[in-house]
């Protein structure tokens, strides 16, 4: 097996050699990337479950933990106000990272699928009422999936999908046909984790609109990969993890428009979201605190600071075009292997790469690559409803970060190849 550092062909030779993207020196912040798997240099290409951290984000969370460690907001200490200081400030970062109006609008979470479960919860309470309409997409990741089929049970609602061609594409004449002044809200996947297609999300917002319905993007998968301006895409909601770009896991973001999330009545109850607390009756907290019950996740939050810099330094659109290059390059490699099936080909994409083998379960494949050191995921990848609609129970699923290099497609592709033959 050849290492990430050697060239095994011309054509990554002369692809590195065109980038001025200095893969090599990006991946000396990512310690991980060192490592063996079963004796192999690591290939890892899973970075849609979740992205590696640089040392840049490991060493924020180490320096915290030992200088900075206290409960926030509600001490007048040093070491409190400092911590409330550094929490605080992270909520301007991603303010600003996001393009929102002020830091109201940013509330943390435990992660996408704690974003939207806030938001399931809280909407469906003040704006969803017997006959209302959701309106979903067939390419959603069950964590925007199961929250609004609980909402809906509770309010007597109804679910939409939106279907999609055999590309992957969602079909906008249809979703247009859905739209009705019953329709509360639209909730769709930014990039899908399953497919890599980027939905025209600013039409699918602006169509809503147009019915007074509101709209939640999640945009987990979407976040790594470019500049996310919620102002100009228009949206009333947008939700993201902290550990899909460099940041730990278990934070996250709800974005909401201040003026929502003002109607919206809180979630979880609890210390720090109340203003006054009897027995008879509890005042609320201003935004975002009215959402955040108890202690944060604050060395996520400090995490996630450490992230936002990180990326920012590098350039998003540096990694972005980068991370297009390899998709770019995997896709016509993979192509040349007849006994694979592409799925996912919508014109617009970014980072993943879903395919099947005839008569191979995914699962089969995945194991023999990891014996080869090469890391990808297989299965539904969480969205066991696009999977009904593709007629297969799974794929195999290689997802690309800013950090993995030609040579390890190059890997990728071989240990594919040798899996292939393996199986017969
Ligand atoms: N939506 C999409 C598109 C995702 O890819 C994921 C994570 N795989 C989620 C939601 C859920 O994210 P988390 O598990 O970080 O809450």
């Amino acid at each position: 097996m050849i290492s990430p550092n050697e060239k095994s062909n011309e054509k990554s030779k002369e692809k590195s050699n065109e980038k001025s993207f200095d893969v090599s020196k990006v991946r000396e912040d990512f310690p991980i990337l060192n490592r063996t798997v079963q004796g192999k240099p690591l290939v890892y290409l899973d970075n849609a479950a979740t992205s590696q951290k640089p040392k840049q984000v490991i060493s924020a969370l180490s320096h915290y933990y030992e200088n900075g460690n206290a409960n926030i907001h509600r001490g007048i200490h040093t070491l409190s106000m400092e911590a409330t200081e550094a929490h605080e400030d992270t909520r301007s970062i991603v303010k600003n990272f996001i393009n929102a109006k002020n830091e109201r609008e940013i509330i943390f979470t435990s992660g996408t699928t704690g974003s939207i479960n806030l938001l399931a919860s809280s909407f469906s309470r003040k704006y969803l009422h017997e006959g209302d309409e959701v309106i979903l997409s067939v390419m959603e990741h069950h964590s925007n999936i199961v929250p609004w089929q609980i909402a809906c049970e509770a309010r007597g609602a109804r679910l939409r999908v939106i279907p999609m061609n055999d590309r992957g594409e969602l079909l906008l004449h249809e979703y247009e046909k859905m739209l009705s002044p019953v329709t509360k809200l639209v909730a769709v996947v930014h990039v899908s984790n399953t497919l890599g297609t980027v939905n025209p999300v600013r039409q699918i917002v602006e169509m809503a609109k147009r019915v007074g319905a509101k709209t939640l993007l999640d945009g987990a998968q979407a976040i790594p990969h470019g500049q996310v301006n919620v102002r100009e895409l228009d949206c009333d909601f947008y939700a993201f993890s902290g550990h899909k770009m460099l940041a730990p896991t278990g934070i996250g973001v709800l974005y909401g428009r201040e003026e929502l999330l003002r109607e919206l009545p809180p979630w979880q109850g609890g210390g720090e979201m109340i203003e006054r607390v009897t027995f008879e009756k509890t005042s609320y907290n201003e935004l975002p605190h009215k959402f955040e019950a108890g202690t944060p996740n604050i060395a996520g939050v400090v995490g996630i600071k450490a992230a936002i810099r990180y990326m920012e330094q590098l350039g998003m659109e540096n990694m972005a075009r980068h991370e297009n290059d390899l998709l770019e390059y995997a896709t016509e490699e993979i192509k040349k292997l007849p006994e694979i099936r592409i799925i996912g080909e919508a014109e617009e994409k970014v980072g993943v790469l879903s395919f099947v083998a005839e008569g191979i379960h995914p699962s089969d494949l995945g194991s023999i690559m990891d014996k080869l050191g090469v890391v990808v995921r297989t299965g539904h990848h969480c969205t066991e409803p696009l999977m009904d609609r593709l007629g297969i129970p799974g794929t195999v699923r290689a997802s690309f970060a800013f950090y993995n290099t030609f040579e390890e497609v190059d890997i990728f592709i071989a240990a594919l190849k040798r899996a292939l033959t393996m199986l017969g």
